[in-house]
């Protein structure tokens, strides 16, 4: 038996609420339940106990209590579940008890997962996609979370690996028959016949918006000083859809605001007015606000109708993956003949650009804009589920796909063994993906997002 402690920690959230979950994971895991309530559940059964502590007897609260025996538990180890009351009193009381048990710790962020990790519950796309799960705002987030979680790169990933393992044994018994005439080149040939389709799905995977699903699409309002641009961020955040995300980034002279429009994460940024100063401060307020606007994926540039026709476009180059809209503003101040007349003038000059008219002060044509670009974000997050959602994966497909494009191109050489140790550089890079094998440190950059209790 190991020596390790036992952990234990509350998993639900911050009290007072009707239920509190705290869970124990561990050898001693059982003792504590003996401890607490006197005995110990049927496995994976609700049972109503009391739960005392065991110095003083006393009774800490009536509660739910679960039992789920290792290795087919969450983490692995034997692991208990009691379901107490929510109160601030109950849960300290019971977390002092745990604590004063010998052999017991209270848990660090993640450290459940971590087990569950170490004992081959989840492997570490699957641990990726928990995370993802805790955190995801908007339900197009929470679908590609669970697909990670449940393997949708982990287990393609680990069919690769037994298929390349396939293909380096057939390289390396070639190497062993190398004195019996076709035999090596028969057996390469088998192996090319893996590794050629393989070097294109591994490159196809990596394609995919997933890590700007987990981020959200980039959307800068952006124009000249006055023309409306925090009027119109003020009117959307003020939606109840607006999502008010403590983990995203935050810039300080970028104001950002998350909205969830059917289902996608839309970050929107306003930005600092764009025009020319000789302020040095201001400078470097307008500078970081074309640097939103550059990596934005869609722009909406607002042009204010005293400007006229003539009003100023972007002077800078955009990305050329990024949309560029439109807007004229303050279209309450315009007769509607009018507001035609300048946005067909608009429409001409920057032609292919969509153009819409609304009113960010009374909410005039703002529906139509939010419709607008909830399409736009429909469009850009494609149906097709994204394997790769984290740079990370990226980086580990690519290295496999590089390794098996050298091994490809070396094959017609004759060299076996050096096709063969590409082959073996690709195997690694989807271990890595997967956590088979681990540097640490990345190991501890993915625990660290979780909570105390995950
Ligand atoms: P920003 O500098 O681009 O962020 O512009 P602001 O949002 O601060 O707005 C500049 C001025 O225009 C303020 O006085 C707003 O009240 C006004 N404004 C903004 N949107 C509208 C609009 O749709 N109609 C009218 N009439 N005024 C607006």
């Amino acid at each position: 038996m190991s020596n390790e402690p036992t952990i234990f920690a509350l998993s639900s959230g911050r009290p007072p609420a009707a239920i509190a979950v705290i869970r124990i994971s561990g050898q001693r895991a059982r003792a504590a339940l003996i401890g607490l309530m006197g005995r110990v559940p049927e496995p994976r059964r609700a049972t109503l106990a009391r739960l005392c502590d065991p110095a003083t007897k006393e009774i800490i609260d009536e509660a739910l209590a679960l039992w789920f025996p290792g290795p087919r538990s969450e983490t692995g180890e034997d692991m208990a579940e009691l379901q107490v009351h929510g109160g601030r009193a109950v849960v300290a009381r019971l977390l002092e008890v745990l604590g004063g048990m010998q052999g017991f710790r209270l848990a660090e962020p993640g450290e459940f997962t971590r087990r569950a990790f170490e004992h081959g519950r989840l492997d570490l796309t699957a641990v990726e996609g928990l995370a993802d799960l805790i955190y995801a705002d908007t339900q197009a987030q929470r679908r590609q979370a669970f697909g990670q979680f449940k393997g949708l790169l982990g287990s393609r990933a680990e069919a690769w690996r037994a298929r390349l393992i396939e293909a380096r044994a057939l390289l390396e018994a070639g190497i062993d028959f190398s004195d019996e005439g076709d035999v090596p080149d028969e057996l390469a040939a088998r192996a090319v016949q893996i590794i050629a389709p393989l070097a294109q799905e591994i490159g196809r995977a990596g394609e995919g918006q997933g890590e700007r699903l987990r981020e959200g699409l980039r959307v800068a309002i952006a124009g000249p000083p006055n023309v409306g641009k925090s009027t119109l961020l003020n009117r959307l955040a003020r939606r109840e859809a607006a999502i008010v995300s403590p983990h995203a980034g935050t810039t300080r002279d970028v104001i950002e605001v998350h909205l969830d429009l059917a289902g996608y994460p839309v970050t929107l940024l306003d930005t600092a007015g764009l025009r020319e100063t000789v302020d040095p401060v201001e400078q470097e307020g307008v500078r970081r606000a074309w640097s939103a606007v550059a990596e934005a994926d869609l722009v909406l540039w607002i042009v204010d109708p005293e400007e006229g026709g003539g009003a100023a476009l972007p002077s800078q180059p955009l990305r050329p993956q990024s949309e560029l809209w439109v807007l004229l503003n303050k279209s309450d101040l315009l007769a509607p003949a009018v507001q035609a007349q300048l946005a067909a003038k608009l429409a001409e000059r920057i032609c292919g650009h969509a153009v819409l008219t609304l009113s960010a002060a009374t909410g005039a044509g703002v529906e139509t804009l939010l419709q607008a670009l909830s399409g736009f974000a429909e469009k850009f997050f494609t149906a097709e589920p994204a394997l790769v959602t984290r740079e990370r994966h990226r980086a580990a497909l690519r290295e496999a796909g590089e390794a098996l494009a050298v091994a490809l191109q070396l094959r017609p050489s004759g060299h076996e063994e050096l096709v063969a140790e590409q082959v073996r550089l690709a195997t690694r890079a989807l271990e890595g993906l997967t956590g088979r094998i681990g540097v640490e440190d990345v190991l501890d950059a993915i625990f660290r997002e979780f909570c105390i209790g995950k």
